[in-house]
């Protein structure tokens, strides 16, 4: 079936931090793309904001070359980037001084009715100040909305104090907070999977689910970002957002349609359900780790304290969960989460693995009868696989085996696959909301990950050190093997 394009009316998207990494990696192909496929209608403007006073052209180039660094080879077309380009403009402004602002005013004067979106694609210590700046500068319109992404403060205080200055100038429903796995065409496929057919949802409970693991595996280390990374650590960085997202979608109830609100109302409600971890779960749920020097990538790397220069850190780079939701659906069923760097492999994935039969009619010798999973993989290679038994075809008796039904997407129906960020830049042009944490939701996860962070402080115990290349501390292992379960291999 060919892309659906939904027409939206000309916009000005203003990128706080339009020179960064964020921009040239993630947003600005998005947007080209999107421009590609017709979507952006013309007199649609592009306005880059960064302290260096850069001028269009320079900008121009370097869009171009991040274009060409970044973009698929087969979407690549020159004639087509000329005319992108020819939409984007620079503007020079510090967002923490007052020149500039001016400038900003003027090139969006006489667009006061337009959509007007407003991407801070840069550090969180600089939302408040870019809000205030808008809201002085008079460029918060009705028809304006401000994009935010990770991370959201770094405890429930500071993100109600981020929330708080943006609240000041924008009202929630002109606030984006951008989360980019929900952009995720899986992600969009596990609402299809649960809510367009009616084999899945009577399953999706505590009779008949026996445990769910989502994983997010990096093999990277940290790279360039040590120095954030260092007062973050994978708890703050990838569960309290990416993570417990995913988690809410995997755990809501039916929302009873997809309005924004309908959808956030439901996620909340796991949110606000998890059990809480403190000082007294703390060994038995949660595990924290550190790479040590290994091999990863086919080549030695170092270990984290090499890399971010310091012997002291005690900064976890992999953690795993072992999260319980109270409630009627979910009693009695762990959601085991993982996420750490320098990983065996980069694998994001859910897996909802269902009970185990009651009673086999087999004889031995049958082959050993796995319970069923529905494996869904955000990255790489996006799809879903459920995991069935069947027999396995031709003479010699019953014998069984453990096969995946490949519900892989981009080579079924041959499309391409878009980036999450193509439907979420453009969903914050439509005003359509249910891909973005509300407020409440950001202030609930913290609400759910501070008591951990104080546990670790508390305890004082060090991260367990893990070699890079593998999968993380042997506690982690431990800690879903002393339920009698294993980390799901795609082997089956
Ligand atoms: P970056 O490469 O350091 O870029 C920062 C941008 O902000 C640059 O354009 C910089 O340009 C501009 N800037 C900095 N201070 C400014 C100021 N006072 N006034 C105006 N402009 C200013 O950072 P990034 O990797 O793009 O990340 C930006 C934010 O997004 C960070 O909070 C990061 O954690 C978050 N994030 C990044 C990614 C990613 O993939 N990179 C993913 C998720 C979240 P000048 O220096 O010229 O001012």
């Amino acid at each position: 079936m060919p892309q659906r394009i939904i027409p939206v009316e000309p916009f000005d998207y203003i990128v706080f931090g339009g020179t960064g990494d964020l921009a040239y990696r993630k947003l600005l192909p998005a947007l080209f793309e999107r421009f590609r496929d017709g979507q952006i209608p013309s007199g649609s403007r592009i306005i880059a904001i960064s302290r260096r006073p850069l001028g269009d052209d320079a900008l121009r180039g370097s869009i171009r070359t991040a274009l060409l660094e970044y973009l698929a080879a087969d979407r690549v077309d020159a004639g087509v980037i000329d005319c992108f380009l020819s939409m984007i403009g620079h503007i020079g402004l510090d967002v923490r001084g007052e020149a500039g602002w001016p400038e900003l005013k003027a090139a969006l004067a006489g667009a006061e009715e337009r959509i007007r979106a407003f991407y801070l694609a840069v550090g969180p210590d600089l939302f408040g100040p870019i809000c205030l700046g808008i809201g002085r500068a008079g460029l918060a319109t009705p028809n304006a909305r401000v994009v935010i992404e990770k991370p959201i403060g770094s405890d429930l205080e500071s993100a109600r104090a981020v929330n708080e200055a943006v609240g000041s100038v924008f009202a929630e429903n002109q606030v984006f907070r951008i989360d980019h796995y929900l952009g995720k065409e899986t992600v969009q496929n596990l609402m299809a999977l649960r809510f367009a057919n009616a084999l899945y949802e009577p399953l999706w409970n505590s009779a008949h689910v026996d445990h769910v693991q989502i994983t997010v595996a990096e093999s990277i280390g940290v790279g360039s970002r040590g120095g954030y990374y260092d007062h973050a650590g994978a708890l703050r960085d990838m569960v309290q957002n990416h993570i417990l997202q995913l988690l809410c979608l995997i755990a809501m109830e039916p929302p009873d349609s997809l309005d924004a609100n309908a959808v956030r109302d439901e996620k909340l409600k796991v949110l606000k359900a998890l059990k809480p971890i403190g000082e007294d779960e703390i060994q038995g749920c949660t595990v924290r780790g550190q790479y040590r020097a290994g091999a990863s990538n086919g080549g030695a790397v170092q270990s984290y304290l090499e890399e971010i220069g310091s012997a002291e850190s005690t900064t976890e780079t992999f953690v795993a969960l072992r999260a319980e939701i109270c409630n009627w659906r979910w009693a009695g069923v762990p959601f085991y989460l993982r996420t750490g760097k320098r990983l065996a492999e980069r694998v994001s994935e859910i897996v909802v693995a269902f009970k185990a039969i009651p009673h086999s009619i087999f004889p031995k010798g049958s082959g050993l009868i796995r319970s069923n999973r529905l494996v869904l993989r955000l990255q790489p290679d996006e799809g879903v696989k459920q995991w069935i038994m069947i027999k396995d075809p031709g003479l010699g008796g019953m014998r069984l085996r453990h096969v995946p039904l490949d519900m892989s997407f981009a080579a079924a129906f041959q499309a391409r696959n878009p980036d999450a960020y193509e439907r979420l830049l453009l969903d914050v042009v439509r005003g359509n909301q249910t891909l973005f944490m509300r407020r409440d939701e950001v202030e609930a996860a913290w609400s759910w990950i501070d008591p951990i962070l104080d546990a670790w402080e508390h305890s004082g115990d060090p991260p367990r050190p893990y070699t890079a290349g593998t999968w993380g501390p042997s506690a982690a292992i431990a800690l879903i093997e002393r339920d009698g379960r294993t980390w799901h291999e795609e082997s089956g």
